[in-house]
Parts: C-alpha cells; structure tokens; sequence
C-alpha cells in the first residue's frame, strides 16, 4: 500500500488545493513538503490573479475540466438486443 503522506501532489491536485478543495489526506503530506507548498503557492496565486481579472469566468473553464474528467457511465448490456420475436 502507498502512502499518499509521501507522494507528491499531482497538478490536478496542486489545483484542488489552490481551489480549497484538496482532501485533508493530502494536505498532511502538503504540510511536511516544502516542494509541494512551493508549487501551491504559485498555483494559488496564479488562481487568484485570473480570478480578479474582469473578464475571466472562472465557471467556463472549470465546468469544462470537470465535464472532460466525468464519463456517464454506459449500460454494457443494449437495450437493443435481439429481436423478442425472433
Ligand atoms: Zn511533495
């Protein structure tokens, strides 16, 4: 099993956590890892000055990363099998 306290932040990571959303687990291993605060930091910050520009909307991109990540999930069986009366 991994501990996840030793693995470095991925960037879809490093940018939940610049959106306050990264899991408690994993700000354990941000809090005893300089590298990762580094790269944080910058991400947040980065974050934050798109943010406050006028026409930034931080909805689009976001509502398209999260629709790239999410996959609805497909019966494997069809409803269009085999024809009943056959
Ligand atoms: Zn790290």
């Amino acid at each position: 099993m991994t501990d996840l306290r030793l693995q470095h932040l991925t960037p879809d990571e490093t940018e939940l956590w610049a959106q306050g959303l990264l899991p408690a687990a994993r700000e354990l291993h941000l809090a005893s890892c300089g590298e990762c605060r580094v790269v944080g930091d910058r991400e947040r910050k980065l974050f934050r000055e798109l943010a406050q520009l006028p026409r930034f909307a931080p909805e689009f991109g976001f509502v398209e990363r999260i629709m790239a990540r999410v996959r609805i999930p497909t019966p494997s069986g069809s409803h269009l099998g085999p024809d009943p009366d056959s």
